[in-house]
């Protein structure tokens, strides 16, 4: 839902105060509360959210599993069953709805309930000033008068007043509707009846920074914001439904319609045409109704996939949306991130390169000032360091500092790195700063690649800054760094084999570079930001970082690629440290194996789709290229799983067919666009959601293979009988082999309970080891109509003969000869579960231990058909009774032939299919 242009409302027109106003009228300062005036506020105000609407109650969720053609069906019947003095089966009916209803309502709570503790880890974090500290906290315990930080991927947490701004662009389609990026200015002050759209001091809950940076102090929260005010629930994040669901959902209301119109027909054909009793037609069409609809199906199906997200969960993967469970089975290829995904992200300045040559080896573990530079030509001259150690610490917007023998940071894990190896070296941020104060800065942003800040102030070996200058420093990516520098051809190609040679080795290399910039190029700090790219630069040096490879990356590629799913790496970062981090992987071996940002902007779409091919690295990829990318995969005809963490990478998870954020370093941004959400951003967790996605679309196949084989069994056996006409009663009435309470206990108490029992199915055997399933591959592919079809067909004509056997040969009565194929049916059921476990493997090969719930459902199932046999009100409502040891033996013997036949299917199917 989007809130129509213009039809937002605040109470207050916080944008058309003065500052000093504001913060009076909010009691704040721009230092922001004490935790306990924070507390207090908290209190009083309620916690940042917006009101949601309470979750159904569990009975009301039962109460909504009655909302079903089948249901509606099972009433009448029972009515009629009433009328016709069958009072027993109305009973019966309609305990066994009502159970039915409290089953499915229970696990649908139960999956709501599990969606909601999942919905918590998604939580926005923000950056708050309290108690003169800066600290991260829930959105949820903003109070107004905090003062806050943003940046570029934030959503914004609540209505903001601006205080700050550099470079902001915010996009507030959400509250517009309107979908370009709006620039933001804090020193702009409006009328009050300025509409939302153009009150540009403020930004609005609900909506994004794209870009820069801001602080600002909240000025109202939860359901007094903007958008709490036309509130509903368009911030909610749905979890979405299944469309596998939605389709079985159809699928049985389909078949419920079908059935009942078959039904109908058939019995009044039989009443017509050969003379049956309208009461025993009745019967019948009760239960060729049942038999055919396959009741437990949308909640063994449900069950099933709140399974997967919950194991998923374990694993560190939170389901966005339910649908990219069952996807992730067919995923052919992941494009993921380097930085963080692949490797730790904990990078550490190893080697330092000043523009001359002169080499410097750094040592010291982790983010903190410990260690030393060491040169490298042995010598223990340090001097010329300082300009480029200074640079990166003043271009820098991160903080490190030692806390009680700890060092504590805050930011980029670049930048931190920047700053651990300056301190090294003796250079700390807040005393540069003192000398020289910052009066603008252009923030990292992916696209730009470089960061530039600027200064007032003397500055090692540069002189003082002029009335009309002032100082630049400037950081990022070799090549844009050195364009702005004035370089002589010989220096240009002299600083390109150091950092070719440095990027080699495996380090991300960053270019350092310092000069002046014209005072008047620059507005202030409280402006609207945006200052041109600096030039004319002098060239510092190279810094150079490891970043080690995540423990098991090499391995969980290794096992992508043995299952057939391609990986290849996507990076903002240079291609030849790309290419010795990919060798380190495993991943790559050659350089025709790398493309880079710049040759996907030219290629044509079929040169894409065979870069999609060839290559295994993209270095220097823009966020635009990464979209690019994605499509020319998935014209190549792949299933593609993308990571991404920055607001850039929204466009590339969306387009995906199964975005997958970062939870630790992503933002708000891509979060919100991605389907999954790795909480550990780790390539191998990734993996394993792929693992347990085909777990669960293997154990979704096994529930509805069961649910379909037996149902098929029955509606095949009645549909004989009508046929043949057979048997009937000496005095001709009809005799039904199975009573329509008989198969409702069938598919509703023995059989629902494997059902449900097979959602838990564990992996079968090493489901990484096999190749992706086609993408687009129905449910119903040919491997499950045969094995449905030849399981059903056993199974009727097996039971068929075996009820002919006990009324005609042994000459039982009809209630008894009932009762045994009924216990038939029961021991098909529970031994067939054993053909489903697998598809193409052997029973013999699947040890029943490896899945404990599934024993389990098998026994209950059993016993409490026991039970039915042996307690007299169940013997009255179902028309049981207890076998002898011989009968049961013989029956037993019998129900062995469905292994024996699925078996003998596997092996054949095994044999077509040797070649794979
Ligand atoms: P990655 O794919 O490795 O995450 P990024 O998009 O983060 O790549 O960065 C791309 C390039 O931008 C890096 O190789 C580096 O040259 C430069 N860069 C990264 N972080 C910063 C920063 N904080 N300041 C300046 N330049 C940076
Ligand atoms: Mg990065």
């Amino acid at each position: 839902m989007k809130a129509e242009p213009g039809t937002l409302e605040t109470r207050q027109a916080w944008h058309s105060l003065d500052l000093a106003g504001l913060l009076a009228h909010l009691g704040a300062t721009d230092r922001g509360l004490s935790g306990e005036e924070a507390a207090r506020r908290l209190g009083q105000y309620g916690p940042n959210r917006l009101p949601e609407h309470e979750p159904p109650a569990w009975w009301m969720i039962g109460l909504r599993q009655f909302k079903s053609p089948l249901i509606y069906i099972l009433l009448v019947a029972a009515a009629v069953s009433l009328v016709i003095d069958h009072a027993v089966d109305a009973v019966f009916i309609g305990f066994v709805v009502t159970m039915n209803a409290l089953i499915g309502g229970f696990q649908e709570w139960k999956a709501e309930q599990s969606s909601q503790a999942l919905q918590k880890l998604l939580h926005i974090q923000t950056w708050v000033e309290r108690d003169g500290h800066r600290i991260q906290l829930d959105a949820e315990d903003l109070v107004p008068g905090d003062i806050v930080s943003l940046e570029s991927g934030n959503r914004v947490p609540a209505d903001i007043r601006l205080l700050e701004v550099n470079g902001v662009e915010v996009d507030e389609s959400l509250l517009t509707g309107e979908s370009v990026a709006v620039t933001k200015n804090p020193v702009w002050t409006g009328g009050a009846d300025t509409p939302v759209g153009d009150r540009v001091n403020m930004v609005f809950a609900g909506s994004t920074v794209v870009r820069g940076r801001a602080r600002g102090v909240v000025v109202s929260t939860g359901s007094h914001t903007a958008i709490g005010e036309i509130a509903t629930d368009v911030l909610r994040v749905g979890g979405g439904r299944a469309p596998l669901l939605d389709r079985m959902e159809r699928f049985t209301r389909v078949i419920a319609v079908a059935v009942l119109l078959a039904s109908v027909v058939v019995a009044v054909g039989g009443i017509l045409l050969r003379g049956y009793s309208p009461e025993d037609m009745f019967l019948f069409a009760v239960a060729l109704a049942v038999s055919a609809i396959p009741e437990g199906l949308p909640v063994a199906m449900t069950v099933a996939l709140a399974i997967a997200t919950t194991r998923m969960a374990r694993r560190g993967v939170i389901v966005r949306q339910l649908a990219a469970v069952e996807g992730l089975g067919s995923c052919t290829l992941i494009a993921s991130d380097k930085t963080g995904t692949l490797t730790c992200n904990e990078l550490t300045v190893r080697r330092v390169v000043l523009a001359d040559g002169r080499t410097w080896d750094v040592s010291g573990e982790g983010y903190a000032g410990e260690g030393a530079f060491v040169a490298a030509d042995g010598t223990d001259r340090d001097d010329g360091l300082d300009p480029l150690l200074e640079a990166v610490t003043l271009c820098n917007e991160a903080e490190l500092r030692p806390e009680n023998d700890a060092w504590t940071w805050r930011g980029d894990p670049t930048e931190v790195a920047l700053l651990s190896a300056a301190w090294k070296h003796g250079v700390q941020r807040e005393a540069l700063l003192e000398a020289h104060p910052q009066v603008a800065s252009i923030p990292f942003e992916p696209e730009a690649q470089y960061a530039a800040t600027f200064h007032d102030g003397a500055v090692a070996a540069q002189g003082v800054s002029s009335g009309n200058s002032v100082h630049v420093f400037v950081k990022g990516a070799p090549e844009r760094v050195m364009g702005m520098c004035d370089l002589t051809d010989a220096e240009r190609t002299h600083a390109r084999e150091i950092a070719e040679s440095m990027a080699t080795d495996g380090l991300r290399v960053l270019a350092v570079a310092s000069g002046t910039a014209p005072r008047d190029g620059i507005r202030p700090l409280e402006g609207t930001g945006g200052v041109d790219a600096p030039n004319h630069l002098t060239l510092l040096g190279f810094t150079g970082m490891i970043d080690p490879l995540r423990a098991g990356a090499a391995e969980a590629v290794a096992a992508c690629r043995a299952s057939g799913i391609e990986v290849c790496m996507i990076t903002g970062d240079h291609p030849v440290t790309a290419l010795a981090i990919a060798r380190e992987l495993g991943l790559a071996v050659s350089e025709d194996e790398v493309v880079s940002g710049p040759d996907v902007t030219a290629a044509s779409p079929e040169e894409r789709m065979d870069m999609m091919r060839r290559a295994r690295v993209f270095a220097r990829i823009a966020p635009r290229q990464k979209l690019e990318l994605v499509e020319a995969a998935q014209t190549a005809g792949h299933y593609v799983a993308v990571t991404g963490d920055g607001v850039n990478d929204a466009p590339a998870l969306r387009q995906a067919n199964i975005g997958v954020a970062m939870g630790a370093s992503g933002t708000d941004v891509a979060r919100d666009a991605a389907e999954l959400v790795i909480t550990d951003d780790n390539f191998a967790t990734i993996v394993g959601g792929i693992e347990e996605g085909r777990v669960a679309f293997d154990n979704v196949r096994k529930v509805i293979y069961l649910a379909l084989s037996t149902g098929l069994a029955e509606v095949l056996m009645l549909g004989a009988v009508i046929v043949a006409g057979w048997p009937m009663t000496p005095d001709g009435l009809f005799i039904l082999p199975l009573l329509p309470v008989q198969i409702l206990w069938l598919n509703l108490v023995t059989n629902g309970i494997q059902d449900v029992a097979l959602a838990f199915e564990p992996a079968e055997g090493d489901v990484l080891a096999r190749r992706p399933r086609p993408p687009g591959e129905r449910i119903f592919n040919r491997l499950m109509v045969e094995r449905s079809v030849l399981a059903a067909l056993f199974m009727s004509v097996a039971g068929l003969v075996a009820f002919w056997w006990m009324l005609d040969v042994a000459e039982w009565t009809v209630e008894a000869s009932r009762n045994g194929l009924l216990l038939l049916v029961v021991l098909f059921q529970n031994l067939h579960i054993g053909n489903v476990r697998s598809e193409t493997r052997s029973i013999f090969r699947l040890s029943p231990l490896k899945s404990p719930v599934l024993m389990f459902g098998v026994l209950l199932a059993f016993s409490i058909h026991m039970l039915a046999m042996h307690v007299p009100l169940l013997q009255r409502a179902l028309g049981t009774e207890p076998v002898s040891l011989e009968q049961f033996a013989a029956l037993f013997v019998v129900a062995m032939g469905i292994i024996l036949v699925m078996e003998l299917h596997k092996l054949i199917w095994r044999y077509r299919h040797a070649t794979n």
